[in-house]
């Protein structure tokens, strides 16, 4: 096997950075100061006017975010224990985790094979008198079809909340961002997502102050008063470090998510095998961020063989579907076989900003010299 380039290079993109990093960790070293603070507060009034939101709350991580959101409406009396939430299959676990943590029902429907996001019909076929909630995954940083699922919302009394932790920045044709597209949407700033901290983090957006209340009480032990505790909380609070080293890569997001649709326009210009489907584009091109390249190919343990023999790296988001998790054993048997297949045939390709030149030429030719 030739030596492989990174299939993402974290400490190159942070590395752009580096003296603002630097200088936002001395700060907040300084400070003595180092949870829930003035950088978490501004973090969060810059990512809010980002988002288009009225709020934005840090937290610890991405799941913890959704799990609050779903906390959150249980607190207001919006969902009770055991009603039905909607969500995709194909999703990373944590969309159903939260529903699980907040003592909900997940409820598995199939995607859209050309979008892979969850399908407005499958939604309405799942739909019963249990349902209160749709959490809407933005997968691989493409918007979900959110026009769609807020008329089904609407029609049936039902919360409609974003799962946004692979799309910071995306924007739909009314120019409204990803964060301000439902009733709440939860982020992540794992590492390696589009908006990335220095170790985990996240945070959730909404317009709905009542919901945000119960949540900076939630995320904080129960509390908005110190020693005095109104609700069962959790210890979920995003740090000053964190908070500081996110306001200095939001400034590039924007910049970051356009390198990255350069990098997939260039992808689907070079790009020209009969065995690889290419990843659809949407009509509304920002409404793409690219958090993934995500190609479907039969033969796909063929291909990334015949990839990493080229020295190009891939992987697979994600090669076990949700309904056939041993932590979801109970869903074993649901028929979900649109989310099987794609689970059998997606490959991501590397796509990320500053990914040298010669490295996305190399990824193109060996895609297309690929035989089955
Ligand atoms: C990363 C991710 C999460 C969870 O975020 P963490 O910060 O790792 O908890 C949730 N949903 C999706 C779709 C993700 O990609």
């Amino acid at each position: 096997m030739s030596d492989m380039f990174p299939f993402l290079d974290l400490a190159g993109i942070n590395r752009r950075d580096e003296a603002a990093l630097t200088e936002a960790f001395q700060r907040v070293l300084r400070s003595g100061w180092y949870v829930l603070g003035t950088e978490v507060a501004a973090f969060e009034a810059e990512y809010a006017a980002a988002c288009g939101v009225a709020h934005a709350i840090g937290v610890g991580n991405g799941l913890d975010a959704l799990t609050l959101i779903l906390r959150g409406y249980r607190q207001l009396g919006r969902l009770a224990e055991g009603d039905e939430v909607i969500l995709p299959d194909n999703s990373f676990v944590a969309t159903a985790l939260a529903v699980s943590e907040a003592g909900l029902t997940p409820v598995l429907v199939e995607p859209a094979l050309d979008t892979f996001n969850i399908d407005p019909a499958a939604v309405e076929a799942a739909i019963s008198p249990r349902t209160r909630a749709i959490i809407a995954v933005h997968l691989y940083g493409r918007l979900a079809d959110m026009q769609r699922l807020r008329a089904l919302a609407d029609q049936h009394g039902l919360l409609l909340i974003e799962d946004a932790a692979q799309a910071h920045g995306a924007v739909d044709a009314r120019g409204h961002a990803a964060g301000a597209l439902g009733d709440a949407a939860g982020f992540s700033f794992f590492p390696v997502k589009n908006l990335g901290a220095l170790g985990d983090a996240g945070a959730l957006t909404t317009n709905d102050d009542a919901l945000a209340e119960q949540v900076r009480k939630l995320r904080n032990y129960g509390s908005s008063r110190k020693y005095v505790h109104e609700l069962q909380g959790i210890n979920s609070r995003l740090d000053e470090l964190q908070a500081a080293l996110l306001r200095v890569k939001l400034a590039r997001l924007a910049d970051d998510a356009q390198a990255r649709r350069d990098l997939a326009a260039r992808y689907l210009a070079g790009i020209d095998n009969q065995h690889l489907q290419l990843p659809q584009v949407p009509h509304v091109s920002e409404s793409h961020v690219w958090h993934q390249f995500v190609m479907r190919c039969e033969a796909r343990e063929a291909l990334q063989t015949h990839l990493e023999r080229h020295g190009v790296p891939s992987l697979i988001h994600y090669p076990i579907p949700i309904h056939r998790q041993a932590a979801y054993a109970e869903f074993a048997d649901r028929h979900l076989p649109l989310s099987q297949r794609l689970a059998g045939e997606v490959l991501s390709l590397p796509l990320y900003p500053g990914m040298a030149n010669e490295w996305v030429e190399q990824t193109i030719e060996a895609c297309n010299a690929f035989r089955v």
